[in-house]
């Protein structure tokens, strides 16, 4: 076991660290959390502290940590067989039973399974799909992707593009120009608060309709969406939006891709967002649940209409070029057919549901009225609190006060409890794995509102 210090030293030295403010990280003003192990919701720290994870790592450890399920799983098929390709009909069973579990649990229209190892090559890899298909189809232009403001998709050049914060485009010369975004289904902060939900979801489908003819329906390939806007600060759409927007993109030939990332394989209390909302993807992005983050592994769930023109494609021209060599990895899909499994055996998507309902109902007794809480709002296994510096006009406190950062500090502090604090807006999120019980769920409302009280009074 190395000595704390020298640890610190090479972390510092040697270690980028993704999302992160280096040059704070440099000085010394960031927290070095070198995180020793895990069990159930919690996790603990090399220096004893044992943290209540409310937000499943990064909404992804959906069965908790420690399981050792998954862990023989891996271990069995790193001695069995570690590695082997996918290209040219190359598998292994762990690999073809995965992609048939995937399917029996996906949309019936659904048809084959892709694999990748992060929800950002996946998204890549989607896009891809969609201009192939169009070339296929004989309609060269029809390429531009519409995404929403304050959606995430990804960090990569176009999956950043699609991502719509900031933070993502700024000084990468990002957007790329196929890119466009459209207005997000964010009720709260409508510019017109005199809107009523149907009249917001109205406005929505006019300015989706209004990009479509300024850039032409013939240039357009696809929309893609989360169900719940994740990262982008955990909004679900108000009712009537998805079926909506999908009659728009239907009526304009438009792809639709279900960005599942976070949704995929139970966190909104159904298998899938699109079984929530009834949608009917042509492409249906999976990554973090599939797993449980056991080990990195994603995944393009494609339709049968795309497939048909997929397999004629490579009739006409040879292989599908595109290929990653961990494509298919057997120890992520070894990971992905135990994680899978322990999700029924447990009841897992119920408990998301049954659970995830009651933490957001008690996280709006506790903290609806408070002067500073805009609002309370989640589905399934996904919860979050928004913060206003006044109620009545919803207005926002300044962002150099960071205050929806203080209160996750205060809670991480005070109670051992880990929130995320969205990155646009006073948002605190949380997305805890799916086996939180009742009173793991009491904990994390009390010390929520004792962290509220302690920063905002
Ligand atoms: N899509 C969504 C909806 C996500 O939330 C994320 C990650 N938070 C991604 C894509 C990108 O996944 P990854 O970080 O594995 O590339």
């Amino acid at each position: 076991m190395l000595h704390n210090d020298q640890l610190d030293q090479w972390d510092r030295d040697c270690f980028f660290h993704p999302s992160t403010h280096l040059a704070e990280f440099a000085r010394g003003n960031l927290p070095q959390r070198v995180v020793t192990g895990g069990s159930g919701c919690h996790i603990e720290d090399r220096d004893g502290n044992r943290l209540l994870d409310a937000f499943a790592g990064l909404y992804c450890v959906n069965v908790g940590y420690g399981r050792p399920e998954i862990a023989e799983a891996i271990a069995d098929q790193a001695r069995e067989l570690a590695y082997y390709h996918s290209y040219v009909g190359h598998g292994t069973e762990a690999s073809i039973t995965l992609a048939k579990m995937i399917l029996d649990r996906a949309p019936d229209h659904m048809s084959k399974v892709y694999f990748g190892l992060s929800g950002s090559d996946a998204n890549e890899t989607n896009i891809k799909l969609i201009w192939y298909y169009n070339n296929i189809l004989g309609r060269p232009q029809k390429k531009k992707i519409i995404s929403r403001w304050r959606g995430y998709h990804g960090s990569g050049l176009m999956t950043g593009s699609l991502t719509g914060l900031e933070l993502f485009h700024n000084k990468f010369d990002l957007p790329l120009a196929q890119v466009v975004h459209t207005e997000a289904p964010y009720y709260f902060r409508r510019s017109d608060r005199s809107q009523s939900e149907a009249d917001f979801v109205a406005h929505c489908v006019a300015e989706l309709e209004a990009l479509i003819a300024r850039e032409g329906a013939d240039t357009i390939a696809a929309f893609i969406g989360e169900p719940v806007l994740g990262t982008g600060g955990i909004v679900p759409p108000p009712a009537g939006y998805w079926p909506a927007i999908q009659a728009v993109l239907e009526r304009h030939d438009i792809l639709l891709i279900a960005d599942e990332v976070v949704t995929g394989f139970g966190r909104l209390g159904t298998m899938f967002g699109s079984d929530h909302y009834g949608l009917r993807p042509d492409l249906i992005t999976i990554a973090k649940g599939l797993t449980s983050a056991y080990a990195p592994l994603s995944g393009s769930i494609v339709s049968d209409k795309m497939w048909q023109v997929l397999e004629r494609g490579t009739d006409e021209n040879g292989p599908i070029g595109h290929g990653w060599t961990y494509s298919a990895h057997p120890i992520g899909a070894a990971a992905g057919v135990a994680n899978l499994t322990l999700i029924d055996q447990l009841g897992l998507v119920e408990n998301a549901a049954t659970v995830g309902s009651y933490l957001k109902d008690e996280m709006r007794k506790a903290l609806g009225d408070h002067p500073n809480v805009g609002d309370v709002r989640g589905e399934g296994m996904l919860c979050a609190v928004e913060f206003v510096a006044d109620r009545d006009d919803h207005r926002l406190f300044d962002a150099s006060d960071k205050i929806g950062p203080q209160i996750a500090a205060n809670l991480l502090e005070q109670d051992s409890v880990i929130a995320r604090a969205m990155p646009q807006g006073d948002i605190l999120g949380f997305a805890p794995p799916f086996c939180l019980t009742q009173d793991e769920a009491d904990r994390v409302v009390s010390a929520t509102h004792r962290a509220v009280s302690a920063v905002l009074g």
